[in-house]
């Protein structure tokens, strides 16, 4: 029997270079999702915004849009951001417009899923037990604070600031806390872990992280935390990510460990991310617009349909809705056996479809999957 849902209003941002190619290719999913689910309702409203729209008209993100993205239940951005679109300071468009948009929405936690998919081509020989792991970034301040008035920048010396709040951390590393408790713990041994990533024996504002870090533990007595540096990470990611089950760190840590994790587990083609707050949600692919790659139908589309399945979870959750969370395993469940299957692929990871082939073969994966 068919039940009666609200539908849910998505705003969708396409942006720049390879953002709307894989846009489309998502929707062409999340259409075909829509049909395979009766009581999932997604209404879809697409808004220009980023370089190409800056080149036209001088603006990134006109009101009217940032009003849209704050009254829908959920931002679906694909990628923004072209290198020869800049300010007349040199400085491009798309950092300035994304800190503004992620201030506007109050999304403070960044999540990063890394987890190797079977069929993806991974960067480590071994993998032992497997790698899944979430890297959770703040999203709000730390390095990226320094935008709208912590940069100073003169003949001979810059300055960029990096502030650290205890509101900011306890806020983040609550986050991961919870998110631990709903996830099956590292692969290795199971084993509920949050680890804050730091540079607490250098830096003041990093020993403070680690400080606020372990307060917000202490809510959390079933869940091992443990705190390791940041340098000491990027070595473990490499040899042993199997030990490691969240991770939480400050905003530019989790900006390069990501890419990191991307790299581990099939490239930025792969990488989903979803940045959260108490309202609001923005999700989109970890990669950027990749201008090379634009308007080949080339790139691979997987990054922002996955980020569409962690939309459906965290609308499952916001909305106790277990309509979405169950399209969101199926969704999540279509990419892995296109993945799996390996038949069906881009460029990036082994195969010459196209991106268009890509988004069909999932479309048709989903009703295996239901
Ligand atoms: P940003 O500054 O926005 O992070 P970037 O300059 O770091 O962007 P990306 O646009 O993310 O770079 O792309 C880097 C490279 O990764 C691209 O040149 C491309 O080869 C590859 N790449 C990124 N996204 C995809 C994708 N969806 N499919 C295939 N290859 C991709
Ligand atoms: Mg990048």
């Amino acid at each position: 029997s068919h039940i009666a849902m609200a539908a849910y209003s998505i705003a969708l941002l396409p942006g720049d270079g390879i953002g709307p190619e894989c846009m489309d290719a998502t929707r062409i999913v999340l259409d075909q999702l829509v049909q395979e689910f009766s009581g999932l309702d997604l209404s879809f409203k697409s808004h220009r915004a980023g370089a190409e729209l800056f080149r036209e008209s001088g603006e990134t993100l006109p009101d009217q849009v940032l009003a849209e993205c704050l009254a829908a239940d959920a931002v679906l951005l694909s990628a923004i951001g072209l290198p020869d679109v800049r300010y007349p300071d040199g400085t491009e468009v798309q950092p300035t417009m994304m800190v503004g948009l992620r201030r506007a929405l109050n999304v403070h936690s960044a999540v990063r899923p890394v987890k190797l998919y079977p069929g993806a081509p991974c960067a480590l020989k071994e993998t032992g037990p497997g790698i899944d792991f979430i890297i959770i970034r703040e999203n709000l301040e730390g390095l990226f604070a320094s935008f709208g008035g912590g940069a100073k920048v003169g003949n001979e010396v810059a300055t960029d600031t990096l502030v650290v709040t205890r509101k900011g951390t306890s806020q983040v590393s609550d986050f991961a806390f919870r998110l631990a408790q709903r996830r099956s713990g590292r692969p290795s041994d199971g084993k509920k872990m949050v680890t804050c990533v730091d540079k607490a024996n250098v830096f003041r504002s990093m020993a403070f992280f680690r400080e606020v870090f372990f307060d917000a533990a202490k809510a959390y007595p079933q869940i091992d935390a443990n705190a390791v540096y940041v340098d000491a990470m990027s070595l473990y990611m490499v040899q042993n990510p199997w030990d490691f089950d969240v991770l939480v760190m400050e905003n530019q840590f989790g900006d390069i460990l990501s890419d990191l994790g991307a790299g581990l587990v099939g490239g930025l083609g792969l990488g989903p991310s979803a940045e959260m707050g108490e309202e609001n949600g923005l999700f989109q692919p970890s990669h950027g617009t990749a201008p090379q790659l634009a308007g080949r139908n080339a790139a691979n589309p997987m990054a922002t349909i996955l980020s569409a399945a962690m939309m459906l979870d965290w609308l499952g959750d916001k909305h106790s809705d277990p309509v979405c969370h169950d399209a969101s395993i199926v969704l999540e469940g279509a990419v892995a056996k296109v993945l799996a299957d390996g038949k069906i692929q881009t460029r990036d990871v082994g195969g010459t479809s196209s991106t268009t082939e890509v988004a069909q073969a999932i479309a048709q994966a989903l009703s295996h999957c239901t």
